[in-house]
Formats: structure tokens, sequence, C-alpha cells
């Protein structure tokens, strides 16, 4: 007889899909191994080499992409159904069929809201690299520049990379850098990411919460997705928070329940029903969430304000605008920047930027001690 399992691939007794799922979840535990120097190291220093090493080979970021991936794609529909059909008839049926309708559309377009500003951020890609905006890259060739940069200027720093070329045509400007790791000249503002292997056009930072780099072309929608993360977080916590104290508290045996995986646990013997059990998983879920979204909107808010990027602040590159708030803001949002938190307006809000020329953006001459603008440059993360 011929077993389903045989038709798959093998490798000896086990399949090669078991074989990754093993591998994928073997790797979440798995440390890297220490030199015997390192193993002398306190704690908190052993932490940060094993940080350090399983950065550089990317499966710690490739794990966080594909867990955070998993728990939106988990924490969004479930608590769409929560709210929708237990939290809002219990906490608005009062109202009236009206209130508790509105407030039934309002979750709703959070929820989508939410997920098209996500969907926006993973799908945009905010590499710089040969597209249909930019046609002419040329890849290799260290030693010619594009025409219009006159060459090898400035040799700025010791590891090769950096060699800073100027633009004749402006002369003002930031000068262009050369990469590499990506073999060609990239743009003032523009650095390259280790985990994503590319450069990226006005690198902000690398967010493992969503799994890419935030730059030029998604980050109008990173802020959004920030703003209705800890709405959803914040409101959305504080709402299953009073629903399990008023309704799901009173039904349990013991507190001990009120930490989710003992609840899970003792869901499978029928002791609790499934949906308490999935609003205890919700309810750390949503303060976390809430709490880092409600970071991340602060600062990136203050920081496109200041017209730099996380990233200019974090490796103290001395840049500095002469433009007005207003401008930074609509580099990042294009006009009527506010309304992109109503809903993504790419197609019709253009960035006013094209993320390769930064016209205002100047040379900060006291920004601090060192000279070089090319030394604050390609040691990114
Ligand atoms: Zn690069
Ligand atoms: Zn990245």
């Amino acid at each position: 007889m011929v077993s389903r399992r045989s038709n798959l691939p093998t490798t000896g007794e086990v399949s090669v899909t078991e074989l990754k799922s093993y591998n994928y979840i073997k790797s979440f535990f798995e440390l890297p191994k220490l030199s015997p120097e390192d193993e002398k190291l306190p704690f908190f220093k052993r932490f940060q080499k094993l940080r350090e090493i399983k950065s550089k080979d990317g499966t710690g970021a490739t794990n966080t992409k594909i867990l955070m991936r998993g728990v939106m794609l988990f924490q969004a529909p479930t608590m769409l159904y929560a709210f929708l059909w237990h939290i809002v008839p219990f906490f608005f049926s009062d109202y009236g069929p009206w209130a508790e309708y509105y407030m039934r559309v309002l979750c709703c377009y959070i929820c989508i809201n939410g997920l098209a500003n996500w969907l926006c951020v993973i799908l945009y890609d905010p590499a710089y690299r040969k597209s249909k905006d930019n046609p002419f890259l040329q890849v290799g060739g260290y030693d010619q520049p594009p025409d219009q940069f006159v060459p090898m200027i400035e040799q700025s720093s010791a590891n090769g990379n950096g060699h800073c070329v100027y633009d004749m045509s402006n002369k003002e400007a930031l000068p262009w850098e050369y990469c590499k790791d990506c073999e060609m000249y990239i743009p003032p503002r523009c650095h390259h990411c280790n985990i994503c292997k590319r450069c990226i056009l006005k690198r902000d930072h690398h967010c493992y919460m969503v799994g890419n780099c935030i730059g030029f072309k998604n980050q109008r929608y990173f802020a959004v997705l920030a703003f209705y993360a800890m709405v959803t977080g914040l409101v959305g916590g504080y709402f299953t928070f009073k629903y399990i104290q008023l309704v799901v508290w009173p039904q349990l045996d013991s507190w001990a329940y009120l930490f989710f995986p003992v609840a899970i646990w003792k869901s499978l013997f029928g002791a609790i029903p499934g949906f308490h059990v999935l609003l205890l998983v919700h309810l750390p879920l949503e303060f976390f969430f809430g709490f880092i979204g409600f970071v991340y909107v602060t600062s990136q808010l203050t920081v496109i304000s200041s017209g730099k990027t996380l990233h200019e602040l974090a490796k103290k590159v001395p840049v500095k605008s002469t433009l007005s708030v207003n401008k930074h803001f609509r580099s990042v949002f294009g006009d009527f920047w506010a309304l992109n938190f109503l809903f993504p307006m790419t197609l019709i809000f253009r960035q006013s930027d094209d993320g390769l020329h930064w016209d205002g953006i100047k040379i900060d001459h006291n920004g601090n001690e060192k000279k070089n603008y090319g030394d604050y440059e390609n040691k990114t993360v």
C-alpha cells in the first residue's frame, strides 16, 4: 500500500516539510556557540555577544519576522470577532441598537485601516534599486561614479565603505557614497541594512515588528500603523480588561487561569470556554502592541517634525534641516498630512521629495566633534 506520505520528498525517514519545521522551531531555542574567552564574560555581555552573532546570520530577524506576522494574522481577525459579537454588544446594547451598530462600524474601520497600513509597510519596497522610477541605476564600477559626479574627492572611511562623491549640478548637496555590499553609489541619507541586505532610501530603522526596513517609501504608512496599534492596543485592551473583570473573572476557579498558558491547558479539559481563553491571550498582546505603538507614534512624529531620521539620530550623522516643520511632514506624508490617518492617501497626495535629492538638508559642521560626513556612514546594523 502506498501511503500519502511516501509522495513527499524525503531525507531518510523524515519529509522535507517536517525537517524544515523542526529546524525552524529549533532555531528559536538554539544559541550560537561562543568562543572560550567570551564564555567568561558577565551575563549581560554574553547576552549582547549572542545577539550580535544572531543578528549577523539573520536567523534572529527572520524568526521574529515570521513570529510577529503570525501574531498579527491571528490577532486582527480574532480581536475583530471578539469585539463585534461579544464585547460591543455587552457594553453598548443599553444605549440602543444604533449605538451598537455605529460601534461595530468603527471597529471594522479601525481594523481595515490598520491592516491596510500594515500591508503597505510590507509591500512598498523601501530599497534603492533599479525600478520604473529609477531605470538608470549603475551597479558595479567602484571607480566609475555616474557622470554628474566628481570622482573620489574624499576617502573618508577606513573600511573602504563610504567613499564620497559630490554632485556637480548642486554643490550645496550632501555627498553620495559607495556601498561596498551592493556595489553601487547611493544617494545621501540612503543606508545599507545588514538584515534586509539592501540599501534603504532615507533609512529610518529596521522594524522587527513588521519584519522590514522603514525608509522613504513606507514611513508614512508606518507612522499611521503605529497610531492604530496604539489605539487598538490601549482602548481595545481597556474594554477587554473590563469584559474579563465583569464576565470572565466570576467564572474562573483560580487566579492562575489569568495566565494564558494555564488557561489554554485547562480549556483542553473543558474547565473554561474557548472564547474566554481567547480573551486571556488577547489581553497581554493588546497592552504590548499598545505600548509599542505609543512609543513609535510619538518618536516618529517627533523625528519627522525635526526633519531627521532615527538612523541619523542614533549614528549622530551631522545633518541639519533648513526647512519648515510643514515641509518635513509633506516630505513624508504628502499634502494634507493628517488625512493619512483616515485612510492611506498614496495615489492622491504624493510625497513632496523624490528620496534622492535633499535640497534643504545640509551638513551640520557644528554637529559634533568629528569632521567628515562619511565617518558616520555605512556602519549600520
Ligand atoms: Zn548597500
Ligand atoms: Zn532592514
